[in-house]
């Protein structure tokens, strides 16, 4: 199968290796390669992708609303989010999907938090937290408060999913009033790139609730000042590499309709285990 990744830039994306890891765990073999395409040259390069055989792909910054607008179908959670991370080739063109939602609820589920009932805070309302927003609203919390630097930017995105659940939208100095009401959320979730500037959201212990957790759907080098932060509280986190391996396995599942064991393929990455190698 022709799969790939376009965005720009592309080159340090994981998503090769991981595909890669996901066919050789169900025997199929998966050419996924990662394409460079600057904005506005997503229609050319997938005409060519199609031309050469491509069946499926992921799109990244700074392409998922360009995917959105040249798909021919686009499922609801698309169309709420306003962005795609997975294209599929369709008889009538290409249709768009996004599975950062569903990625993230099942590494949520993996780490047992699943969001059922629990009281909620989404920190950020750019690209990614858009992309979750109605899945985690679809498990059925008690309540979902996103917060964002821009105000307009997350009540436009809870007025956007009011249908789907109790959800509400604040700017960011609300939060700290937040950590100070005393009634702690039990799962605070960070959406924002600040962690890319080594950088944190302004949390204060007070917002978590006694048994509240962190969640940064950042990995690597980005989610290190967030982590860093709780744990010096001890504040129980994660870091967003479950949700990354998650989102592949839904893309994975609509190109292939084949179901892959997101922990293994999430251990070969810890491990640094090459991807010519059998999953343990
Ligand atoms: P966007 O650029 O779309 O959004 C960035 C968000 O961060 C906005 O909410 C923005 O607020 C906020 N922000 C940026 N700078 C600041 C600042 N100085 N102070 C306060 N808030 C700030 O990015 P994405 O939503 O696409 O990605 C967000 C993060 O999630 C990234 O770091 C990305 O790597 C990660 N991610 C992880 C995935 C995974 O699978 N684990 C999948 C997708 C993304 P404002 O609206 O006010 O500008």
């Amino acid at each position: 199968m022709h799969l790939a990744v376009f965005g720009h830039p592309v080159t340090h994306s994981l998503s090769p290796r991981i595909h890669r890891l996901f066919g050789k765990q169900v025997g199929l073999e998966i050419d996924y390669r990662a394409i460079e395409a600057p904005a506005g040259t997503l229609a050319r390069a997938l005409s060519e992708f199609a031309a050469g055989g491509g069946t499926g792909c992921n799109v990244t910054l700074p392409l998922k609303e360009e995917a959105m607008a040249l798909a021919g179908q686009c499922s609801d959670r698309v169309k709420r989010a306003g962005a795609a991370n997975t294209l599929l080739a369709t008889d009538d063109g290409w249709r768009a999907e996004t599975t950062d939602g569903a990625g993230l609820v099942a590494d949520l589920r993996r780490l047992d938090l699943d969001p059922a009932g629990k009281r909620l805070a989404l920190i950020g309302a750019g690209g990614a937290a858009a992309g979750v927003t109605a899945a985690l609203l679809e498990t059925g919390p008690a309540s979902l408060a996103v917060y964002n630097r821009n105000a307009k930017r997350a009540v436009g995105l809870a007025t956007g999913h009011a249908d789907l659940g109790p959800v509400s939208g604040h700017g960011l100095d609300a939060l700290a009033e937040a950590g100070r009401s005393g009634d702690g959320f039990d799962l605070v979730l960070n959406a924002t790139s600040l962690g890319h500037d080594g950088d944190r959201p302004p949390l204060a212990r007070g917002l978590f609730a006694p048994r509240g957790v962190l969640y940064d759907l950042n990995y690597g080098e980005a989610a290190r000042p967030l982590l860093s932060w709780a744990r010096e509280r001890a504040i129980p986190c994660h870091d967003g590499l479950g949700m990354l391996v998650g989102q592949a396995a839904e893309s994975f599942r609509l190109w292939t309709g084949r179901v892959v064991d997101v922990a293994g393929v999430l251990r070969a990455l810890k491990d640094g285990i090459p991807t010519d190698c059998d999953i343990p």
